[in-house]
């Protein structure tokens, strides 16, 4: 069971609540939102991006709707967007994907994540996550009736330790979720980590789950692998993306699962009594998107290694320590050298007296005490935004060595 988060920021009336949801708590995502709202802080908590999606894609929707695309979906996915997905999946990583068998077109990654929990794992088994991770996938696992099994990736650099790694593997282990680039650590995971995490795999006879979201947003030298397409790996990988990231259109939820048939049976098979189908306008928009040219990846990439470095530049002007983000679109900071306040504290200061919204990034741990002092900062976000951030990051760098403290 989850504890009950004791750090949440906005108070709700008592409610009865069976067991299992009682633990949740609010989503850090619509808390902070809505205090952000509130206060009308700069609002770099929740990821979505506050710039439109690309026109073309947006075009290529409102042509689907007028178009008369607007009856139920193919249950498991539109044709054009199965065909889109598999071949994304060749053209990037050279992953063979069946278009027929091997793909399930969702509601959102999340809805990939929910079915793939539903899918495989049942009372007993045992799934390793790395802490933190992504907030919705401890109640997937607890809700199919999973455990647990956190294996952490240490700050500052936020990378595994082989042992801890392997010690987790048990003969209970049914799964092992993977999500890189991470939210919210920005970690990208290199080849030699994927290697041991597919050895690992095999050995013990366990099931991996890449969410790769954020499969297009990395930076520099680093280069995103496919774990599904590591030897060994095809018929025990379900690879889970979206288009939210890809398109700046978050608002879509047009995911997908893929993989090898026999898996992405099971995952339909829980898909079809989930939402039955996803937005059909949305997945024919989707897919003339994935097939777009090399233009358009390389100028998100572009895109975002500016708003990175915008972030950078503003953060390296305050006295708070972070880390300089491989992929995603978020950068993770540790207040601990600054106050004794912990991220859910300081987040909630931050935007009441400077109007800065980021998120406390205990809300991704399954031990809370190893992310307080942690925070998770957006770039997803316009230059202008970004440089309104400029300025209150300024008045707040100002006040702290003025006053030598935080939250006077
Ligand atoms: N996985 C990760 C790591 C995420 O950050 C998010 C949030 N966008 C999701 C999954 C959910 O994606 P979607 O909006 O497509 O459901
Ligand atoms: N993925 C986004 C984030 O991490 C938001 C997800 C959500 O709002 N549930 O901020």
């Amino acid at each position: 069971m989850l504890r009950k988060r004791k750090f949440a920021l906005v108070a709700f009336p008592d409610q009865t609540m069976i067991d299992r949801i009682a633990s949740f708590g609010a989503s850090i995502f619509s808390e902070i939102t809505a205090l952000a709202v509130r206060h009308g802080a700069v609002n770099l908590g929740q990821g979505f991006p506050d710039f439109d999606t690309p026109a073309a894609v947006r075009e290529a929707a409102c042509r689907a709707i007028s178009e008369g695309r607007n009856q139920y979906a193919v249950s498991h996915g539109e044709l054009p967007l199965r065909h889109a997905v598999a071949a994304h999946a060749r053209r990037f990583y050279d992953h063979a994907v069946d278009p027929d068998g091997g793909v399930c077109v969702t509601a959102g990654a999340s809805e990939a994540l929910w079915c793939t929990m539903f899918a495989f794992v049942e009372p007993g088994d045992e799934v390793i996550v790395f802490e933190p991770s992504f907030d919705v996938y401890l109640p997937n696992i607890q809700m199919a009736g999973g455990t647990v099994v956190p294996v952490t990736l240490h700050a500052p650099d936020f990378r595994f330790d082989p042992d801890e790694l392997r010690a987790a593997f048990t003969s209970k282990t049914k799964l092992i979720l993977i999500n890189t680039p991470h939210n919210p650590c920005g970690t990208v995971f290199r080849e030699d980590e994927l290697s041991l995490i597919r050895d690992l795999c095999i050995e013990h006879d366990v099931l991996a789950v890449c969410d790769e979201v954020y499969e297009h947003i990395v930076f520099d030298d680093n280069r995103h692998i496919r774990l599904a397409t590591m030897s060994g790996m095809h018929d025990r990988c379900i690879t889970i993306s979206s288009g939210g990231k890809t398109f700046s259109s978050t608002g879509w939820k047009c995911g997908w699962a893929i993989g090898d048939e026999s898996l992405i049976t099971c995952v339909r098979r829980v898909h079809q009594f989930t939402v039955f189908a996803s937005s059909t306008p949305f997945q024919h928009a989707v897919a003339e998107g994935l097939a777009a040219p090399d233009s358009f990846y390389a100028d998100l990439h572009n895109d975002y290694s500016r708003r990175r470095d915008l972030l950078v530049g503003i953060l390296r002007d305050t006295p708070i320590p972070f880390r300089i983000p491989e992929g995603s679109y978020f950068i993770a900071a540790d207040i601990s050298g600054i106050t004794d306040m912990d991220g859910a504290a300081f987040c909630r200061y931050l935007i009441e007296h400077h109007g800065i919204a980021t998120i406390p990034m205990q809300a991704f741990y399954v031990r809370e005490h190893i992310g307080r002092s942690l925070i998770r900062i957006a770039f997803c976000k316009k230059e202008e935004t970004l440089e309104m951030a400029r300025d209150r990051f300024r008045a707040f760098t100002e006040h702290y060595r003025r006053t030598s403290a935080v939250g006077t």
